[in-house]
C-alpha cells in the first residue's frame, strides 16, 4: 500500500501532557520537518503532577517537564512549543480551554491538527488518561466550528486573530482503527531520542530504557508491517469540508 498523499505545509499537534506528542507523532514530525514543513506543538498542561516523589513540587516538575518537551521538540525539528499551563490531571473540555486553543490555531494557521481520541477510555496498554480525552475533545471543537467561525470568540478578532479553516485532523489510532499510516522508518531513531528526553518520566536506568525501547520498537513495527515498512505511526484521518 502506497502512503497516501499529504501535501500540507503547516501541522499542529494539540495534546495534554509533555511526552504525549512524542508517542503520538514524533516520527512523523521529524519526517515532515525534514521535508521543510512547519510543525508546532500546543500542550494543555505541563504535566505537573507526573511524579511519585512527594518532595518534588508541582511548579518545579512543570518547569522540568517543559524543558524536557522543548528538548524533545528540538530533536525532531519542531518550530514552536506552546504551553497553555492548565493544571495537570484535572483537565476539562471547557470553553476557556477551547478558546485558548482557538487562539493558537488562528495564530499559527495549521492546515492539519493532530490530537488524541476523545472517545478513548481503553488503550492496548490499559486505561486512557482523562486529560487525553479532554484535550482531544477541546482540540476538535476548537478546529470545528470555533476556529472557523467569525462570531465565535469575537475578542480574539480584536486581539488580531481572524478565523482560520483547518483542513484535516489526524487522530491517534492505536486500536487497529487507523486509516492513515506514516512510514517513520527513517526517523524512528529520532522518535526514540525525543522520548528519552523525558527523563522525569522514563528515568535514566539503562536496563529500564532498553526495555522501554524494545516495547516501542515492537509496537511501532506492528504498525509498519501493515504497510510493508519497518516502523510507522497510525492515525485516523478526517477531512473538514
Ligand atoms: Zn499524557
Amino acid at each position: 500500500m502506497a502512503e497516501p498523499s499529504f501535501d500540507y505545509q503547516r501541522i499542529m499537534a494539540i495534546v495534554a501532557h509533555p511526552d504525549d506528542v512524542d508517542f503520538l507523532m514524533a516520527g512523523s514530525a521529524a519526517k515532515w520537518s525534514s521535508e521543510g514543513r512547519e510543525i508546532n506543538y500546543v500542550l494543555c498542561t505541563s504535566g505537573d503532577t507526573g511524579t511519585a516523589n512527594p518532595d518534588m513540587s508541582t511548579d518545579k516538575l512543570a518547569s522540568i517537564r517543559e524543558q524536557e518537551q522543548r528538548a524533545a521538540a528540538d530533536v525532531v525539528g519542531v518550530k514552536e512549543v506552546v504551553f497553555l499551563r492548565y493544571p495537570d490531571n484535572t483537565l476539562q473540555n471547557t470553553i476557556p480551554l477551547r478558546k485558548d486553543i482557538v487562539r493558537q490555531i488562528r495564530r499559527l494557521k495549521p492546515e492539519v491538527v493532530v490530537c488524541g481520541n476523545p472517545l478513548s477510555y481503553f488503550t492496548p496498554w490499559g486505561l486512557n488518561h482523562p486529560d487525553h480525552r479532554a484535550s482531544a475533545a477541546a482540540a476538535l471543537e476548537a478546529v470545528f466550528p470555533s476556529a472557523r467561525d467569525y462570531h465565535s470568540f469575537p475578542d480574539l478578532i480584536r486581539e488580531g486573530f481572524p478565523p482560520h479553516n483547518v483542513q484535516e485532523v489526524l487522530i491517534e489510532a492505536y486500536s487497529n482503527d487507523e486509516d492513515f499510516v506514516v512510514d517513520v522508518s527513517g526517523t524512528f531513531e529520532l522518535k526514540l531520542s525525543a522520548l528519552k528526553m523525558h527523563e522525569s518520566q522514563v528515568g535514566t536506568d539503562p536496563a529500564r530504557l532498553r526495555q522501554f525501547e524494545k516495547q516501542l520498537r515492537e509496537g511501532y513495527s506492528r504498525i509498519g508491517i501493515k504497510i510493508g515498512v519497518i516502523y510507522a505511526e497510525p492515525f485516523k484521518r478526517i477531512s473538514i469540508l
